[in-house]
């Protein structure tokens, strides 16, 4: 059997754990930029507020409706679903953290009570982190999923399942009719993997319903949409097709960028933020053990600003010798930015991206070329610098992000220039469990 624990409206309820005048109340989390809705609480799902929706668009509820809108903090998010992936990873012998809010637990070879394991865990998690959470159990890890939707849902709006399901729904103990019922009264598109276009489809060719797809030949259905789907389909009947990962397939690009909270006009600028941008980036290729092959950086003027005369920038540098190597990164980085920049533009938007990632270790024997002393001299070299960027990582991640900078990240030469291009959060709370200086106070 798998489990899913997933956060309920996971950053709304972060923010909750730390300010409960927001408990009860509408709330959303905005993106970076204060620009959309990224997270919404239940009320504010019930006040209409979309996911994705752009702030512009609800800000009216400010005052019509009592909406709350904080800016994201990610740093806290973080830092609390570390705490929440700790608690859950003691329930079962293997975790696969799916997403900052979901893992899924893998209980073959147990054979614990799974709906009294699921109640200690989710009582577990809300008093050691506050954070409420909805708990899935079925043979697959589509099914548990589903089922963590049925508990989620059976909490959230009483009525449209039976009541015994809500917060934790275990699919071991129900019986084939009442199965069959739950998946006649869901909707084919809220299974996992099925997205719009394939609901769409479905649906048009009469598959309604959980219970209609469970119901379908699979052959027919791979013919007519995927291999992927046909999986999907024996995954809710009950067969296996995806494990517990323990290590999930490495990102093939990554990216970092930002829109500035104020133009930036100045090639320092331009390359303080790129700079920055490759080195979080390089932090992450590090992290899932990759090297990068080139390093591409583009920044561009607003198109909303219309007054504005437009300018992009968008290059791409192959690297000699792929690399996690900050440093080589940024250097290359900030010389494609001081050959591209020009003049008279309000940039307003900057990014970094990693790309041709390959892992450690399969670097291509280019040094073969050299002589055998150059060799180990530059083998040596590559050593120190691993060593230093792991120390760097290590120190960033125990005191907080930029405790430790490369020079050229912060290339701006006074102090009021340096943060310009810093994300426009305005209403982010406190990094609570992070940062000593932001540590909730309590008064007595
Ligand atoms: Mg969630």
């Amino acid at each position: 059997m798998y489990g899913l624990i997933d956060g309920n409206n996971f950053y709304v309820s972060c923010e909750r754990v730390f300010a409960p005048r927001l408990v009860g109340k509408p709330v959303v989390v905005l993106s970076s930029n204060d620009g959309a809705c990224i997270a919404r609480s239940n009320e504010a799902k019930e006040i209409g507020v979309k996911m994705a929706q752009p702030w512009f668009q609800v800000k009216h509820l400010e005052r019509s409706a009592g909406l709350i809108a904080v800016s994201a903090n990610h740093e806290l998010y973080g830092d609390m679903s570390a705490r929440m992936m700790d608690v859950e990873a003691r329930y079962a012998p293997r975790q696969e953290v799916y997403s900052v809010d979901e893992s899924f637990l893998d209980f073959t070879g147990v054979c614990d009570d799974l709906m009294a394991t699921g109640k200690a865990m989710r009582a577990a998690i809300l008093q050691e982190t506050g954070l409420p959470t909805s708990v899935g159990f079925g043979a697959t890890k589509t099914l548990a999923k589903l089922a963590n939707h049925i508990g989620k849902t059976a909490d959230r709006k009483p009525g449209l399942y039976p009541a015994h399901l809500a917060q934790v729904c275990d699919f071991g103990r129900l019986q084939p009719q009442e199965l069959d019922a739950l998946f006649a009264a869901t909707e084919v598109g809220n299974v996992w993997g099925v997205g719009k276009k394939i609901t769409e489809k479905l649906k048009a060719g009469g598959i309604h319903t959980v219970l209609d797809l469970m119901r379908a030949d699979s052959a027919q259905l791979r013919a007519q949409f995927s291999v992927t789907l046909e999986k999907t389909l024996l995954e809710l009947r009950g067969t296996s097709c995806m494990e517990v990962d323990d290590a999930p397939a490495p990102r093939q690009q990554i990216l970092v960028s930002r829109s500035f909270g104020t133009a930036i006009t100045n090639v320092e600028g331009i390359i303080e933020a790129c700079s920055e941008f490759v080195s979080r980036a390089a932090e992450r290729l590090r992290g899932q053990g990759s090297l990068a092959g080139a390093v591409g950086i583009f920044f561009t003027t607003s198109p909303f600003r219309q007054n504005d005369r437009q300018h992009s920038v968008n290059v791409t540098v192959p690297l000699v010798r792929p690399t996690a190597d900050s440093a080589v990164l940024v250097s290359a980085a900030a010389a494609a930015v001081r050959a591209h920049f020009r003049h008279g533009f309000n940039y307003a938007k900057a990014g970094a991206v990693l790309t041709d990632l390959r892992p450690v270790g399969q670097e291509q024997g280019e040094l073969d070329l050299f002589s055998s002393i150059e060799q180990e001299a530059a083998a040596h070299t590559e050593a120190a610098r691993a060593k230093l960027m792991t120390a760097m990582d290590a120190l960033n991640h125990r005191f907080g992000r930029d405790s430790v900078r490369l020079g050229s990240t912060a290339a701006a030469s006074s102090r009021d220039e340096i943060r310009v291009w810093a994300t426009k959060q305005e209403r982010r709370s406190p990094r609570y469990t992070t940062r000593w200086d932001e540590m909730l106070v309590v008064r007595a």
